[in-house]
């Protein structure tokens, strides 16, 4: 029987894979068989040198998606150099914390256009790649604000909510065209993201409280996830979102 979870042949785009789960996943998808490209500010040095480390190419795209002005160079490069695109991870984003009445207009662009915006044009450059190549996976990383509201993120929760609802209008559009959208929500994961919420004892101790699995979840917990949804095993899973919580959501 073939392994339907076999990424050999298939090129694979992550956003943000210099670090916590962007790294991650494109390290998943390498030892799943994918040649990566590696999609970020930061060059991800360390990362592409694992992937090379699992025996796949690996590539490293500069780009600021804190606007649109790479978004197409993205996939041109990708396909340029690796050949084809089969896989993109939207997972680059950030997160801004104050009051609800304070909250200022820059923080509210500067999380919106990352965690939003370049998302959804992203996503369009790659499928108008694979609606020609004849199918693809999209994986956008949601939150767990995507359902809740939290409180102190304005701009975080409504781009999350947004990537949510974005999710599954895109999934209505292009699976007829052989591309499948879906999202991971994560729950509390130990990245540089929640640094804050980690040091500070007393929320600390609140979340750990919640968390069905008793324990903070780390960013190789959403590996299995990525590689499900990006691999043939998920071909007839659309416009979902799976949640990698440790079980908060059932609570
Ligand atoms: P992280 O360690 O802070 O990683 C965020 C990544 O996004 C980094 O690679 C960062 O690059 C990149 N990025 C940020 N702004 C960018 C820009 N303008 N252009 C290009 N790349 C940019 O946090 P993480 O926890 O792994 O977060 C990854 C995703 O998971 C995010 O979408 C986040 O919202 C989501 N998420 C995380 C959690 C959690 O508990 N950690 C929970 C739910 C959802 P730099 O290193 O250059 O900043």
């Amino acid at each position: 029987m073939t392994n339907p979870f076999d990424l050999r042949g298939k090129v694979a785009a992550v956003t943000g894979a210099n670090t916590g789960i962007g790294q991650a996943i494109a390290l998943t998808l390498a030892e799943a068989g994918a040649d990566v490209a590696l999609v970020g500010r930061t060059a991800a040095e360390d990362t592409a040198g694992q992937v090379r480390a699992a025996g796949r190419r690996a590539l490293i795209v500069d780009a600021d998606l804190s606007t649109t002005v790479d978004v197409a160079s993205i996939v041109e490069r990708t396909v340029g150099e690796l050949g084809r695109l089969d896989i993109l991870v939207n997972n680059a984003g950030i997160i801004r914390r104050n009051d609800a009445l304070e909250f200022t207009e820059e923080d509210w662009d500067a999380v919106v256009d990352t965690n939003l915006k370049s998302l959804f044009f992203l996503s369009q450059a790659a499928a108008r790649h694979m609606v020609e190549q004849g199918g693809g996976k999209i994986i956008n990383i949601a939150s767990l604000l995507s359902f809740q509201g939290g409180i102190r993120v304005a701009s975080y929760t409504a781009s999350k909510s947004g990537v949510a609802g974005l999710t599954k209008l895109l999934a209505n559009e292009w699976a007829a065209k052989g591309i499948n959208v879906n999202a991971i929500a994560p729950g509390y994961i130990a990245t540089n993201n929640t640094a804050a919420l980690q040091a500070d004892e007393a929320r600390n101790r609140q979340i750990l409280e919640r968390i069905p699995a008793g324990r903070w979840g780390e960013p190789s917990d959403l590996g299995g996830a990525a590689l499900f949804l990006a691999s043939s095993a998920s071909d007839y899973v659309h416009g979902h979102i799976l949640t990698v919580d440790g079980g908060w959501m059932a609570r």
